[in-house]
């Protein structure tokens, strides 16, 4: 492609920003995975209407250049990176709350529109937001869907594709489509909006969603912390409280790999080495009963526990959970891989990987601060034990939301990408994790990515 003219006819479009500077190519090298692309996208382009995209994505297909797409750019899976050749298309400026209907409780939204910002709106019509993942204050609306993103509330009310009803997608070749029902009972023809959910930006751009928003509960929500030594008893009290006929809205069990760094990032007073916490929340009528029943069943399993009713105490723990990414992330780059299991079978999940500090250096005030980097060997073997262990159905593994590895992902997955037309260039070598394309490139075939 003879970019600079070829991109100035994009340049002209209305509604469209394209952006060629520097600071703007660097930003869209990265994402929150931990990994820089080796080469600059050709541009970074801010469409504000769903015509633009069309034009974006007409022009694209015309001239053979591979788009990735961008929301918040939280992602942990590389989705979003740009590398030579390719277009990075922000949503950040397709932004607009379009509506929100209390009497259907639903909002329909415009693709960019950040989590927080949503349920703030929702909030002030006695709604929210179901869907929580700890970066709801920078990752949009468009990426929870694309990522399928699930939360800490996850236990109780599902990840995002519980909340999603309709979606407008536009296609690698420009067209605009409408899968999903505003209804409830939106039941006929095929469910079209499942596949683009955690789809990651391989099978066309959302632009446009309505979801569902929840009734404000009316009820306090009561908070748990229990902190076990061994993660075998913590994990064994989780399946007691699932099988207790309760239904916590927060289940979360920070391991004390995580537990140690997330107290240094947040200046409190180091961990027991081995302390595991579970925090569980209860947003129930009986919120209260409910928490005491899940101390009770931890304290059978030799756990100290505290509970908060609302509060700061609460919030701190929830914020403790929060903090992980950033804790870990002060200490080298962070790998995450999200295993999924069903939970009569947490137990058993190889626990790792380990992660070993391989460097000393000295941070900002001269003190010594080790860089820990996770042992490729080490990592390796923890990969392979896991995947071993997942060989079943319903269990998954990725780099945190991923649409890559998975049990079922082979030629079914790549038969849908290419029925749509979405069919992503071949991986290229020595580069980061690619962005996840939508795009044809005829001479190349479509590869699946793998996370793992
Ligand atoms: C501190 C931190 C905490 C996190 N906590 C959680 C958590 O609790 N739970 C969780 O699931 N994830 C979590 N994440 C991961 C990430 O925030 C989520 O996956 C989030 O949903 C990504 O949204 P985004 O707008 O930033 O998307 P991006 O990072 O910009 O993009 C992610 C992927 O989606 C695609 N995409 C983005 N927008 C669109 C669109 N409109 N149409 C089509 N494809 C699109 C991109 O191409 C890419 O493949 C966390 C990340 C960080 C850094």
């Amino acid at each position: 492609m003879d970019s600079p003219s070829s991109l100035s006819q994009l340049a002209r479009v209305e509604h469209l920003e394209v952006d060629t500077s520097d600071r703007a190519l660097h930003e869209a090298r990265a994402d929150k995975s931990g990994h820089r692309s080796d080469s600059a996208p050709l541009a970074v382009v801010y469409p504000s209407t769903i015509e633009a995209v069309q034009t974006v994505m007409r022009w694209a297909t015309e001239h053979r250049v591979p788009v990735v797409t961008r929301g918040g750019g939280s992602g942990l899976a590389g989705g979003a990176i740009g590398s030579d050749g390719e277009i990075v298309l922000s949503l950040e400026r397709l932004n607009r709350i379009l509506e929100i209907s209390i009497s259907d409780r639903l909002a329909r939204v415009e693709a960019g529109v950040i989590n927080a910002d949503l349920n703030a709106a929702a909030q002030e019509h006695g709604l929210w937001f179901g869907p929580d993942p700890a970066s709801r204050a920078w990752s949009t609306v468009g990426g929870n869907i694309a990522t399928n993103a699930g939360g800490l509330l996850c236990a109780k009310y599902g990840v995002t594709r519980e909340a999603v009803l309709a979606l407008t997608v536009v296609l690698a070749d420009g067209r605009v489509i409408h899968p999903g029902h505003r209804s409830v009972k939106g039941v006929t023809g095929l469910d079209l909006t499942q596949l683009f959910i955690g789809s990651e930006g391989l099978l066309g751009i959302i632009v446009e969603a309505t979801v569902k928003l929840l009734p404000t509960p009316h009820t306090e929500t009561w908070t748990l912390a229990a902190r076990f030594s061994d993660i075998a008893a913590a994990t064994d009290a989780c399946e007691d409280i699932t099988s207790s006929g309760h239904t916590p809205a927060i289940l979360e069990l920070v391991d004390n790999v995580a537990l140690g760094p997330i107290h240094e990032y947040l200046g409190l007073e180091a961990p027991e080495p081995t302390e595991v916490l579970l925090i569980a929340q209860s947003d129930s009528p009986d919120a209260a009963g409910d928490i005491a029943t899940f101390a009770a069943v931890c304290e059978r399993h030799g756990a100290r526990t505290d509970s908060h009713g609302p509060g700061p105490e609460a919030e701190a723990l929830l914020q403790l959970r929060r903090s992980m990414h950033p804790a870990m992330e002060q200490h080298g780059t962070v790998l995450i891989e999200d295993v999924a299991v069903p939970l009569a079978t947490r137990g058993d999940v190889p626990r790792g990987p380990p992660y070993r500090s391989r460097t000393k250096r000295a941070d900002s005030h001269g003190r010594p601060r080790s860089r820990w980097q996770p042992s490729s060997e080490l990592h390796r073997s923890w990969r392979d034990r896991t995947r071993a262990h997942l060989g079943g159905r319903g269990r998954t593994v990725s780099c945190s939301a991923g649409a890559g590895w998975h049990t079922h992902r082979g030629a079914r997955c790549r038969a849908v990408e290419k029925a749509l037309d979405s069919r992503r260039a071949r991986r290229r070598p020595n580069r980061a994790p690619p962005g996840n394309q939508v795009g044809v490139r005829p001479d190349e075939h479509s590869q699946p990515r793998q996370n793992v």
